[in-house]
């Protein structure tokens, strides 16, 4: 494969030159200053200032955990803003296209719905595994981004290393590799393999084993080149103050993030045993993520009789490949029993 990251970044973002922010500009060496530059209130609450708009402490702990570097790494408000730039910056609007996987995150196709970018889909196989034929098959000169979740939503399963090395090796844009639910399965992060391929892109989120979805922060590591013309483009200050001090804190606080993914993985084996009894489950697949996908008589039905007992899950069945099945996150002990004993109710 013939990999050039100039071939693919849009003319307009090439030539442009990005917006430079008050703080931008100054770097801190510690002394004392009087900040006059950016029309800000000067009373102080905690939040009268602007953030840091290259968010380097959070970047700073991050890199050293990750093992790269802190130009390895941009960060957004949520990965789906982080999945929102890379289309912004390498798709060419009714020209481009990028290539999915389903079943598989819905926000892949609302995003090339935005950016007027076409979706070439290539359904997995019944295994859940990429079918490289057809994804040959779709990809021409202007498939810019393919995306792969590993481990896949709404499946659960891990995508095989040797069909990522594949599509790595023989695609000529860029392979996002979606590890939104990478802390609560034991395979190692492709975040490791980014010095030896020049068009991987991993994504990662503090929304599922850190425990806050509610501070939108979301982690983009690639190539230096990659980030810089993600940098071009993205909102100055697309991560707030309260976010980046929240999420030093707890990236900071492994201890707890390790316990807590523990305890979720040994209510999911619970959860899974329980289960395995309910009379309309006929199938329970695999997890190596916080939720389990299941197959029922009828998914539509079941889910409607779980909301009126209180519970609400993820209805799946218009997906591909995945007819009748319902997504169940593992919650706290309380919430799988009252799940269980809603799912035993009904008849
Ligand atoms: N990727 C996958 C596979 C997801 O399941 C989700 C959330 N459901 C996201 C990304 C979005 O994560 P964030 O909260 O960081 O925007």
């Amino acid at each position: 494969m013939s990999f050039n990251l100039n071939n693919l970044i849009r003319d307009n973002v090439k030539g442009l030159k990005p917006y430079s922010s008050a703080r931008d500009e100054y770097v801190s060496d510690g002394s004392k200053m009087v900040f006059l530059d950016a029309n800000e209130n000067p009373f102080e609450n905690g939040v009268n200032r602007y953030p840091d708009p290259k968010q380097r402490n959070l970047k700073a702990l991050l890199a050293k955990q990750k093992g790269i570097t802190e130009g390895n790494i941009l960060l957004g408000n949520g990965s789906d803003e982080v999945l929102d730039l890379l289309f912004r910056a390498f798709c060419e609007p009714a020209l481009d296209n990028i290539i999915t996987l389903p079943p598989t995150y819905g926000m892949y196709q609302v995003l090339s719905g935005i950016n007027h970018i076409e979706n070439r889909v290539v359904v997995l196989k019944t295994n859940f595994q990429p079918d490289l034929e057809g994804i040959q098959n779709a990809v021409d000169a202007n498939s810019k981004l393919l995306f792969i979740c590993s481990p896949n939503n709404p499946t659960g399963n891990t995508i095989a290393a040797e069909k990522i090395e594949y599509l790595l090796n023989s695609f000529s844009g860029l392979v996002i590799i979606d590890e939104a639910y990478i802390d609560f399965s034991s395979q190692e992060s492709w975040v490791s393999k980014l010095s030896k391929y020049s068009n991987l892109v991993v994504t990662q989120t503090l929304s599922k084993a850190y425990g806050m979805a509610g501070i939108r922060l979301g982690i983009c590591c690639a190539s230096e080149q990659i980030i810089a013309v993600l940098n071009k483009i993205k909102p100055p200050y697309n991560v707030n103050e309260l976010t980046q001090q929240r999420a030093m804190e707890r990236v900071s606080n492994q201890q707890t993030v390790q316990e807590e993914v523990s305890h979720i993985l040994s209510e999911r084996q619970t959860l899974q045993d329980a289960l395995e009894e309910v009379s309309f489950i006929s199938k329970i697949y695999p997890s190596d993520t916080n939720f389990i996908l299941v197959k029922v008589d009828n998914a539509t039905h079941r889910y409607e009789q779980l909301v009126a007992e209180g519970i609400v899950v993820r209805n799946r069945t218009t997906q591909a490949l995945c007819e009748n099945t319902l997504r169940f996150t593992v919650g706290t002990s309380e919430e799988n029993k009252l799940l269980i004993a809603a799912l035993n109710s009904v008849t």
